[in-house]
C-alpha cells in the first residue's frame, strides 16, 4: 500500500494533469491512495473569494465566475466529450457556493472561509479521477471530510485520531482493495459533518495522516524540484540536492522555516515508520530525496532564509532582571496576539525576539507590549538558519552584512541581519 501526494502545481492545467495521471497510471503498488491540493493557485483565488464575500462587497460572484471558467477550461482540454458527467460534477461542487453567497455571511468568518476555499480540493480530485476513468483505470472518488474527522476549530482543525483511524480503517481500506482511490488533501469533517481545514498548505499533512492510519509502505511527495535542497534556489545560487535526511532533520528544517514539506507532516510518518520521498513530478526517472529514521553521518549544510523579519527587544521598566516570571509574561503577550517567534535571545535586562513582520499583528504586539516593557524595533531584516553549520558557511551568507543577533546552538546557527 503506498500513498501519493501531488500539489497544486502538479494539477494546475490540463498539461500537468496528463501528467500527473500518467504517473499514477504507471505505479506499481498493490494499492495506491492518491492525495490531491487544489488546482494551481485556485486556494488563493478562494481566500480572496471569501474575503470579497465577508466584507460584502459584490465582487464575489464575479470572483466565482473566474475560477468556475478556469476548472471548466481545464476540462474542456482534457475532455472532448462536452456531455462527459464531469461537467455536471463540477458545476455541482460550484452551485453549493453559489448558495451560500446568495446568503448574508453571518456564520464566524473562518467557518465561512472553510466551506468556501474547501471546494478548489473537491474540484480537483473529481477532475482528476474522471480523466483516468476515461484512460481506463479501475479508480474511486473519496471525500476526505468522511475520514479525516477534526474539531471546529476552523482554518487550523486538530485532527481526532483515534475516530480517523477508525474511518479510515474500516471505509477506506475495502475501497483499496478494489480501486486505486482519489482524494482531497487540506480537507477534514467535523463530528457534525461540517469542512473544515487543516491549515494552508496542509495536503502533505493529509498525506501523512493517511499514509499513518493505512499503515502505509511508503508515502511519496511529487514535486517540481528534484527533491528536498539545501537552500531555496530563489535565494541561494549554488543549491545541492539532500539525497537522504533523517525525520529528526526534517522536522528541524521544516520548523525553521524551509517550505519543501508542510512541519506537520514528518511526525506522523515518524511514528510509524513510513519513508517519505519527494521527488520530481517533472523528471520521474531521478530517486529525490528520502526522509526516514537513519541518521546521516555527514549531512549537508542547510540553508533557511526568512526575510521581512522585526527584531524587538524588550525591557523592563525597572530594571528588574529578565527572568522566569517576565519571560512566561512576554510569552503570554505574543501568544494572545498570535505571534511566532522564530529566534530569541535573552540578557539580564532585555530580551529580543525575530518575527515574520506582519504589520497589523505586529503593531498590536508591540502596543500589547509597551503596557509593562521598554520596546524597541528594528525592521527590514533577513533571518538565516544554518542547520550544521561551520565557519565557512557562517561567511558564505554574513560577509559584508551588519548582524544584528547571531544565536547558536550545536547543529543549527542562526544569524539576524539587515537586508542589503
Ligand atoms: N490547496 C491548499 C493550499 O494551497 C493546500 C495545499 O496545497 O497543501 O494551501
Ligand atoms: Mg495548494
Amino acid at each position: 500500500m503506498e500513498v501519493y501526494k501531488f500539489g497544486g502545481a502538479s494539477v494546475g492545467d490540463a498539461k500537468s494533469i496528463k501528467n500527473t495521471t500518467d504517473l499514477i497510471l504507471k505505479s506499481d503498488a498493490d494499492q495506491l491512495l492518491v492525495v490531491v491540493s487544489a488546482m494551481g493557485k485556485m486556494t488563493d483565488a478562494l481566500e480572496y473569494l471569501t474575503q470579497a464575500f465577508i466584507s460584502n462587497n459584490d465582487e464575489s460572484f464575479r470572483i466565482l465566475d473566474d475560477i468556475k471558467a478556469y476548472h471548466f477550461e481545464v476540462m474542456h482540454q482534457l475532455f472532448p466529450d462536452a456531455q462527459h458527467p464531469v461537467f455536471n460534477d463540477v458545476a455541482n461542487v460550484f452551485v453549493e457556493i453559489e448558495w451560500l453567497l446568495e446568503e448574508e455571511a453571518i456564520d464566524p468568518p473562518d467557518y465561512i472561509y472553510d466551506q468556501i476555499v474547501s471546494i478548489g480540493e473537491v474540484a480537483s480530485t473529481k477532475i482528476i479521477a474522471a480523466y483516468l476513468q476515461l484512460a481506463g483505470k479501475n479508480v474511486t472518488w473519496a471525500d476526505a471530510r468522511n475520514y479525516i474527522k477534526t474539531d471546529n476549530n476552523y482554518r487550523e482543525a486538530l485532527v481526532d485520531w483515534e475516530k480517523t483511524g477508525q474511518e479510515i480503517q474500516r471505509h477506506l481500506l475495502p475501497l483499496l482493495e478494489k480501486a486505486v482511490v482519489i482524494t482531497q488533501g487540506f480537507i477534514g469533517g467535523t463530528s457534525e459533518n461540517f469542512t473544515t481545514t487543516l491549515g494552508r498548505e496542509g495536503s502533505d499533512y493529509s498525506a501523512a495522516i493517511f499514509s499513518a492510519c493505512l499503515n502505509a509502505t511508503a508515502l511519496t511527495i511529487w514535486k517540481d524540484v528534484p527533491g528536498v535542497l539545501n537552500a531555496d534556489p530563489k535565494w541561494f545560487e549554488h543549491t545541492e540536492m539532500i539525497p537522504q535526511l533523517s525525520y529528526h532533520d526534517a522536522i528541524e528544517l521544516a520548523y525553521y522555516g524551509a517550505t519543501i514539506i508542510h512541519p506537520k507532516t514528518i511526525k506522523p510518518l515518524q511514528n510509524k515508520n513510513i519513508p517519505l520521498y519527494v521527488r520530481s513530478f517533472i523528471d520521474c526517472q531521478r530517486p529525490g530525496t528520502v526522509i526516514n529514521a537513519q541518521h546521516t553521518e555527514k549531512p549537508v549544510p542547510s540553508f533557511i532564509f526568512k526575510m521581512n523579519q522585526v527584531l524587538i527587544s524588550i525591557f523592563p521598566k525597572d530594571y528588574s532582571f529578565i527572568i522566569e516570571e517576565s519571560l512566561s509574561d512576554i510569552f503570554n503577550i505574543f501568544h494572545k496576539h498570535k505571534v511566532k517567534v522564530n529566534t530569541m535571545l535573552n540578557s539580564a535586562l532585555s530580551f529580543s525576539v525575530s518575527v515574520d513582520h506582519d504589520e497589523l499583528k505586529i503593531k498590536n504586539l508591540i502596543n500589547g507590549l509597551k503596557e509593562k516593557y521598554h520596546v524597541k524595533y528594528n525592521t527590514g531584516l533577513e533571518l538565516v538558519t544554518i542547520r550544521y553549520y561551520n565557519k565557512d558557511t557562517i561567511t558564505r551568507v554574513a560577509a559584508n552584512k551588519e548582524i544584528l543577533l547571531e544565536v547558536k546552538s550545536r547543529n543549527t546557527c542562526q544569524i539576524l541581519m539587515k537586508s542589503s
